[in-house]
């Protein structure tokens, strides 16, 4: 397992129930049952599901970039959420990778400057973080048989990079299994209070089953929203759609190979997955279900930068919502009171700052649950 900060001390609690099993969910289970703690970890979905349907949770519609050392910030919560996730993710992903599932970050992320005023506040960024493997953009991308039209020029992170998400769900449970974590596919109705005095916490299920425990982390994304209502908290979300595309291209011409592992552009990812294929994602919707415009809007945003972006076959196209806090920055990290904390409302990087969410959560109830 990665070396993480927190190494659990005798502890008296033992029994910690996770509600969610996207990559929050299940990263903060992984490191609490890595930890000695015993767990439960209850999704509606079983991890199979949605991954080739339209409609997905936020983490199977994920495009997995891990963004994380090209934050203009140099401090402050983001950045250290950022910057200890980085440095976590190569030995999660030693211990995650298998013969049978292999998984890895591919490397590294170029981001292509749009004007003049973005490209001075990039070479700030290199001036400023070029010990994170952060400089300007290499002039052989201009040679490749296809490129971006990049007028302003760019920069490429070394390290930052691109996990496919749906195989990292199933590493994280395969991990789970292995662990003997508990895993439990219902829906969770509602979350009480046992006993004021004891503080044991009951987790009831659409069948009307009861899973105790000393300690329940809510990591249901928008749902949580409605988990906390019910014990009389409130936390405002809302639902930022975001869809995502897989292109083919006919045109023998166009081919991948030499890109870099994501070129960003505008906020618009690009992902080589093949050399005649592409993912490209994601929008922004302020909607419950998708609208084509933005699709159309997030393509032409492309193709006025790549003339070859044409002649393709659309192979797969899927939507998924983002949880969004209303009035505070995400994520939501917080003991709201003793053996119940959230670790919610991920909005646009929750794979990308998972690990150190999870070791967030081991930290606080060493501090308060104990
Ligand atoms: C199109 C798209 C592209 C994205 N690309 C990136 C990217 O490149 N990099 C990145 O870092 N982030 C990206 N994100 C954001 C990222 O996907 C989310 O931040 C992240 O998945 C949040 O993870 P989560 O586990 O909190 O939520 P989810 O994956 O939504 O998981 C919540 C889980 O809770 C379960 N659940 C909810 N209610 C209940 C209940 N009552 N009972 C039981 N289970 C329940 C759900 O079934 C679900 O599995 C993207 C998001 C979208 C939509």
């Amino acid at each position: 397992m990665p070396i993480l900060r927190n190494t659990k001390k005798e502890a008296v609690i033992k029994d910690i129930t996770v509600i969610g099993g996207g990559v929050v969910g299940a990263s903060t289970a992984l490191h609490l049952a890595s930890l000695g703690y015993q767990i439960t970890i209850v999704d509606q979905n079983n991890s199979n599901i949605a991954k080739n349907s339209e409609h997905r949770t936020g983490s199977t519609a994920s495009l997995g970039v891990l963004m994380g050392n090209i934050f203009t910030r140099h401090k402050g919560r983001s950045w250290e959420l950022r910057k200890r996730s980085m440095e976590i993710w190569p030995e999660l992903i030693k211990s995650l990778s298998t013969e049978e599932l292999p998984i890895i970050v591919n490397t590294p992320l170029v981001k292509i400057a749009s004007s003049k005023e973005e490209m001075i506040k990039m070479e700030n960024l290199i001036k400023q973080k070029k010990y994170l493997g952060i400089d300007f953009l290499p002039d052989n991308y201009q040679s490749l048989p296809i490129w971006i039209k990049n007028k302003y020029g760019g920069l490429i992170s070394y390290n930052d990079g691109q996990i496919n998400s749906l195989k990292l769900i199933d590493s994280l449970f395969l991990k789970l299994k292995s662990l003997n974590v508990n895993i439990i596919t219902s829906k969770v109705k509602y979350i009480k209070r046992i006993n004021d005095n004891t503080r044991i916490w009951s987790v009831i299920l659409e069948d009307g089953k009861a899973i105790n425990s000393h300690i329940v982390i809510i990591c249901a994304a928008a749902e949580s929203e409605r988990l906390l209502q019910q014990l009389n908290y409130k936390l405002p979300l809302t639902k930022i759609l975001g869809q995502a595309i897989k292109l083919k291209f006919k045109n023998s011409q166009v081919n991948f190979s030499g890109w870099p592992a994501i070129v960003n552009i505008k906020g618009i990812n690009l992902i080589p997955e093949q050399p005649d294929s592409l993912l490209i994602g994601a929008t922004l919707e302020n909607e419950l279900s998708p609208d084509k415009k933005y699709l159309h809007q997030m393509l032409e945003t492309i193709r006025e930068k790549a003339e070859w972006m044409q002649n393709y076959l659309i192979k797969e196209k899927w939507y998924g919502h983002r949880a969004k806090p209303i009035n505070e920055p995400a994520p939501i990290l917080k003991s709201i009171e003793k053996g119940l904390i959230i670790n919610t409302a991920h909005y646009r990087n929750g794979v990308l700052l998972s690990p150190a969410c999870a070791e967030w959560v081991s930290l606080e109830i060493n501090k308060f649950h104990q």
